[in-house]
């Protein structure tokens, strides 16, 4: 026990030389190469909790795909990430450092790779735009998040400060975003999927089919609409925005489908079903 007291202690006052190190002011800036970090451990505990798809062939898709999207997106260079988890909910988040996870559930009900481009592309834009960094630090405060990240330096089991910030970290992420947030996240999926070459109305697209979903079998889309809140006003504004945008009306390069996306479907489908447990 007293053992266990001296590590914390000495553990605070090397957490107090990385906060004066990083800013003059305190604690307050996440830095992106923080961020990182922070999004690779914090994945990492995700990682160990949820179900995760390890299919080659399908993980090799998706990354490739939300690369993609990832390049044309986020100036900053960092590398993404893309998980899928065996769930049958329709839902999908991101941790911040570009960690995104899609549920198999929503790639079932993709019609086509525009509809998952949209997605991903508006999943990206919360890192991007550092909603799900800011988010958290909101939840638990700059401090707390280095604690998090000088433990994960370390590289050695979370102490009771940083799992107490993991659990915290983990109800922001799954608490969804501002309405403005949410906004800023369509707002700018529009340029990215057109940037990519991708049909930006797949987005509008999705959303119309998740209200109908949610209406037919509410449960399904529990998760998404409790963290996405997902409206006829939101498409009608998601509508709007591809509209003002230079390219993505009218454009026939852009993609809406492929066989290859179909054939990535088609194989998440035949892997072994989701557990019971809607997770
Ligand atoms: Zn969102």
């Amino acid at each position: 026990m007293a053992l266990a007291l001296r590590a914390h202690a000495r553990r605070g006052a090397a957490v107090l030389a990385l906060c004066g190190a990083a800013s003059a002011a305190g604690c307050a800036t996440i830095s992106t190469q923080q961020e990182v970090q922070l999004g690779a451990d914090y994945s990492r505990q995700i990682n160990q909790q949820l179900p995760l798809i390890n299919d080659r062939a399908t993980l090799q898709y998706i990354n490739n795909l939300g690369r993609q999207l990832a390049a044309a997106a986020d100036q900053r260079g960092i590398p993404y990430y893309f998980y899928v988890v065996n769930s049958d909910a329709i839902n999908a988040f991101a941790v911040p450092g570009g960690h995104i996870y899609v549920n198999r559930g929503l790639i079932e009900r993709a019609d086509n790779v525009s509809e998952l481009a949209g997605v991903l592309a508006h999943e990206i834009g919360h890192v991007a735009e550092r909603h799900s960094i800011e988010q958290l630090q909101r939840a638990q405060g700059a401090n707390t998040l280095l604690t998090i990240l000088y433990g994960g330096i370390l590289r050695r089991n979370p102490g009771q400060v940083e799992q107490v910030g993991v659990q915290a970290a983990g109800s922001a992420v799954f608490a969804g975003y501002s309405r403005d947030a949410e906004r800023e996240a369509d707002r700018v999926a529009v340029p990215y999927l057109v940037r990519t070459g991708y049909n930006p109305n797949g987005l509008p697209s999705f959303f119309q089919e998740l209200l109908t979903e949610q209406r037919r079998n509410p449960s399904r889309v529990q998760q998404w609409f409790a963290t996405h809140p997902t409206t006829q006003e939101r498409i009608t504004n998601v509508q709007a925005i591809i509209q003002a945008t230079p390219g993505a009306t009218g454009n026939a390069r852009l993609t809406t489908d492929n066989q290859a996306y179909q054939a990535f479907r088609a194989r998440v489908r035949s892997l072994t079903p989701a557990p019971r447990d809607r997770r």
